[in-house]
């Protein structure tokens, strides 16, 4: 990979420009599909306590593929998903038990039922998630159907949030969201990561809409995870980790 180096294992120290925090959540060497077919091949990348990382990459790049693979929805065909320090195979539901948040690109709502009681259907406290997103106060009573998307993906998040996961992955925040309403949602994951230190791993097929809420990122591309970096470096060395894939520099 391009970009700077993966972070220690546990035990070592960090190198320069590494976080620190403890690692939430790793993969090694994760290959996962669809039938015989890897969709994704040899991918790794670790997220630690009160970071955010983007993963970004084009269409059918495996992003979503990597992310089903880690929360356990879909299973490894070669390498290691490690969560909290210790490999897993557990489903997504014991995961979630022990504090791993998952907001997938499908949106997980029952679109007949009021939005308090889908805010009801998660783990958290439902006050938490209107500390947030008050704008969800007055919209309680309402059919979630019937609210508009950028409502609906508050009282997603919101309600993911309330739960106060050690780490939260969401796969496509942003997309068809206005741009007001895109910094709302992203708002409340830095405040999640920096004062609750939830380790949020952001999947965004708009990179620099990604790289302007991140700490680090990585890129995939055909399936494989091709560069890291730190967004403190600027987002011409993931412009030229995205050229240089594809074989233009
Ligand atoms: P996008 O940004 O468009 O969501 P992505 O980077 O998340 O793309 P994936 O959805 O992981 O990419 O898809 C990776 C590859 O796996 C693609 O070639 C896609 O067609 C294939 N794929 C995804 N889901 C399935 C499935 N359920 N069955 C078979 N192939 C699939």
């Amino acid at each position: 990979m391009t970009g700077q180096p993966e972070a220690p294992a546990p035990g070592e120290e960090a190198p320069e420009g590494q976080p620190a925090g403890e690692v939430l959540l790793e993969a090694v060497g994760l290959t996962a599909g669809y039938g015989d077919l890897a969709a994704v091949r040899d991918a790794s990348l670790r997220l630690h306590r009160g970071e955010i990382v983007a993963v970004v990459g084009p269409n059918g790049a495996g992003k979503t593929t990597t992310m089903h693979a880690l929360v356990g929805e879909l299973p490894l065909m070669r390498g290691e998903v490690r969560w909290l320090g210790r490999p897993v195979a557990s489903p997504l539901h014991r995961r979630v038990r022990e504090g791993l948040g998952y907001v997938p690109e499908v949106r997980s709502i029952i679109m007949s039922m009021s939005c308090r009681d889908n805010l009801r259907l998660g783990r958290g406290d439902l006050g938490h998630a209107l500390e947030l997103f008050p704008e969800l106060e007055q919209l309680l009573p309402r059919r979630a159907g019937l609210l508009s998307g950028g409502e609906q993906q508050m009282l997603i998040l919101g309600r993911a949030l309330a739960a106060r996961p050690s780490a939260l992955i969401v796969d496509e925040l942003s997309l068809g969201l206005a741009p007001v309403v895109v910094g709302r949602l992203t708002e409340a994951l830095k405040v999640a990561a920096r004062q609750d230190g939830c380790g949020v791993l952001l999947v965004e097929q708009q990179a620099r809409r990604a790289f302007a809420v991140a700490d680090r990122w990585y890129l995939f591309r055909n399936g494989r995870n091709v560069a890291s970096g730190d967004t403190k470096s600027g987002h011409q060395a993931m412009e030229q980790a995205y050229l240089a894939s594809t074989g233009v520099s």
